[in-house]
């Protein structure tokens, strides 16, 4: 069958009509597949959900029991049949419980890739490549220049940093799911064991992320009262992003401020947050990971959903694989 009568893209997302289902819808519907828990790709309000148990219990701590009115676990590798329509979820990189998910009615397979990356994380399994028709990938850093450094190295940067300047708070601002957990996980990874100190609004995912057997070592909230002495001097500290807006960041002892995202590449990005320590460490596929990924899986067709559509698109023209842009809206850059 033609990919365009499987799937296509409707005002409300992603829509398979045989087997009347939405994929990361953006308004509510009544049956959501959903790929992750970032919050403009899993909404609540949708009547049934169907996604990995991960994202389902990242949803129920995001939005509350009732974010949906039926929910059921899709385990990885696990074939379901929805009208007719054989879906199945496979590992996609991003954060914990991400999922690719394939789509397949009369011997036409589409995956649809949500938000994945290639390179390791120690906090979620790795991307798996899956043979189909149309692969459907985003875009976040779909243009040649993005090309992501080690994270090793980036976060060798903020081990020197707190030992040129002991006297300083380092506040990292990470977005609360995955990046915030996996900044702490590479920390860890690279031998820094003292207590690592968190904004309010990360307590329950760490805690989360702990319950899932994710090592993050010792977890302190970085609690400051107006008259509280506490000195956080030579710390670190971990907020989402928004903290740094409404200066909770200012309150601590000589802050250095520190953010760890893939926009880090920009330099004016850095500059315009008032970055002094910027940290190239993303959630997504650079321009290499990207490309790769397409050749690897070689699809018949590629669509490209959120970011920059139009140079891998143009990529994949002349690669020689047909490509076209979905201009999907609604998605941004959360996680980044
Ligand atoms: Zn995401």
């Amino acid at each position: 069958m033609k990919p365009d009568a499987l799937l296509y893209p409707a005002p409300k997302g992603l829509y398979c009509e045989i087997g009347d289902f939405y994929i990361d819808p953006v308004q509510p519907v009544d049956r959501a597949l959903i790929t992750h828990g970032h919050s403009d790709h899993a909404r609540a309000g949708h009547g049934q959900v169907l996604a990995t148990r991960e994202t389902l219990d990242i949803m129920r701590i995001r939005y509350g029991e009732g974010f949906c009115g039926t929910s059921q676990a899709v385990a990885l590798g696990e074939t379901i049949i929805v009208n007719g329509v054989e879906v199945r979820f496979h590992p996609a990189g991003h954060v914990l419980g991400s999922a690719q998910i394939s789509v397949m009615a009369k011997g036409t397979r589409i995956v649809v890739s949500g938000d994945y990356k290639r390179r390791r994380d120690p906090t979620c399994l790795a991307f798996e490549p899956v043979p189909c028709d149309v692969f459907i990938t985003e875009a976040t850093f779909g243009l040649p220049v993005f090309h992501h450094p080690d994270d090793r190295a980036e976060m060798q940067k903020l081990l020197t940093s707190l030992k040129q300047f002991p006297e300083r708070t380092h506040v990292v601002g990470a977005y609360a799911l995955g990046k915030a957990q996996r900044v702490i996980a590479l920390l860890r990874e690279q031998g820094y064991d003292e207590p690592i100190y968190i904004h309010g609004a990360l307590q329950k995912l760490c805690d989360y992320y702990r319950s899932e057997g994710i090592d993050l070592g010792e977890i302190r909230p970085a609690t400051l009262a107006a008259d509280d002495k506490q000195d956080f001097a030579g710390t670190v500290v971990i907020g989402p992003p928004a903290a740094f807006a409404d200066r909770w960041a200012r309150r601590f002892v000589d802050p250095l401020a520190i953010f760890a995202s893939g926009w880090m590449m920009i330099r004016q990005r850095a500059k315009q947050r008032g970055v002094e320590l910027p940290l190239v460490i993303s959630d997504h596929c650079d321009w290499p990971e990207l490309t790769q990924t397409i050749r690897e899986i070689g699809p018949a067709q590629v669509w490209v959903t959120h970011g920059r559509e139009e140079a891998l698109v143009r990529w994949c023209e002349l690669e020689g694989i047909a490509a076209r842009p979905l201009h999907l809206v609604g998605y941004d850059d959360e996680g980044e």
